[in-house]
């Protein structure tokens, strides 16, 4: 512990958000994992409502890729069911 440069000037990344606002209740809470040793799945899943999708994609697609597909499949489904239907 006898370190005396504590101040660590890091320049700032640019980090991707972790989570993603969700397209049902429209939280932050929308995390996308994927996963490289299965033949590239990704999963999205919302902790705030059941929201849970899987997808199949590119290796050089990223976690937004992802997101991008998950509101679309969910806003496409949207559109099928009735609204009287959703809460
Ligand atoms: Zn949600």
């Amino acid at each position: 512990m006898g370190r005396r440069r504590k101040k660590v000037v890091r320049i700032p990344k640019k980090r991707l958000p972790k989570f993603f606002s969700c397209p049902v209740c429209g939280k932050e809470t929308v995390r996308v994992e994927i996963n490289q040793d299965e033949g590239c799945k990704a999963i999205a899943q919302c902790s705030s409502c059941s929201l849970s999708e899987e997808f199949q994609i590119k290796q050089a697609q990223g976690t937004v890729d992802v997101y991008c597909m998950l509101t679309d499949r969910v806003y496409s489904t949207l559109k099928r069911t009735p609204i009287t239907k959703l809460k």
